[in-house]
């Protein structure tokens, strides 16, 4: 554990709270601990096919995973294909998904994201990280998701408010961007790691280090995270 407690920066400057030390060189070690509490790190997100994976994933932006299963169960009997998303009335399709939140720009999303997948896709999902990052309310993590759920393509690593805050608290990166954070930890991670990254550091987020009171007094790696002196000294 660090000796000096980090210096604690000013809202201007670009990383988190506090100026963390690098902790690259630990990764493995850090690694091999999350991995082992948390084997069975999964989405939970209920799907049948890619169509209903995307969706679901777009939906649950902002939402818990348990909030957008409860949702979908009756969305996905009303609306089987791109077809039906994308000729949907979208007054209605807001209404469905209500109770997701940001149920407006949700609904303008998938409306459009559906029409493109009927026009350039007959109907289906694409399986590239370069076409599904063309489809509107579709970023990286998204597409990183859909890739490796429904097609067992890993591209990279889904970098959610979880992971990114994870990650920069272990001192595995500086940065802010959801890119650069997912290139840093592509560079430290194992290829074969690269799947189960994103739901560990997310059940590690949810589970210990949470955002305003991380639990680090119970975390299986207080002894390697930077971070840790800063919250238990508060
Ligand atoms: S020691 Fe604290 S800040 Fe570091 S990972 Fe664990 S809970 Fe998060």
């Amino acid at each position: 554990m660090p000796e000096n407690k980090p210096k604690k920066l000013t809202s201007k400057e670009p990383l988190l709270e506090y100026d963390i030390p690098d902790n690259q060189h630990n990764f493995d070690r850090v690694w091999a601990l999350l991995k082992e509490e948390y084997p069975d790190a999964k989405p939970s997100l209920n799907y049948r096919n890619p169509l209903e994976l995307l969706v679901a994933t777009i939906l649950s932006a902002q939402s818990t995973d348990v909030q957008i299963n409860r949702v979908t169960e009756n969305l996905f009997k009303k609306y089987r294909t791109a077809e039906d998303y994308a000729s949907a009335d979208i007054r209605e399709l807001e209404v469905d998904i209500y109770s997701t939140g940001f149920y407006k720009n949700k609904a303008k999303n998938l409306k459009a994201a559906t029409q493109l997948l009927v026009e350039r896709y007959d109907g289906e999902v694409p399986d590239t990280m370069d076409e599904l990052v063309t489809l509107p309310g579709v970023g990286r993590k998204t597409a990183n998701i859909v890739l490796a759920r429904a097609f067992g393509v890993i591209e990279g690593i889904a970098v959610d408010t979880h992971v990114k805050r994870v990650s920069g608290r272990l001192g595995f990166t500086r940065h802010t961007g959801p890119e650069k954070i997912e290139q840093d930890l592509i560079s430290l991670a194992r290829k074969e790691d690269l799947d189960s990254i994103s739901m560990t550091l997310i059940y590690h987020g949810r589970k210990v280090c949470q955002a305003r009171k991380p639990r680090c007094h119970v975390c299986v790696v207080k002894e390697l995270c930077p971070s840790s002196i800063i919250f238990i000294g508060e």
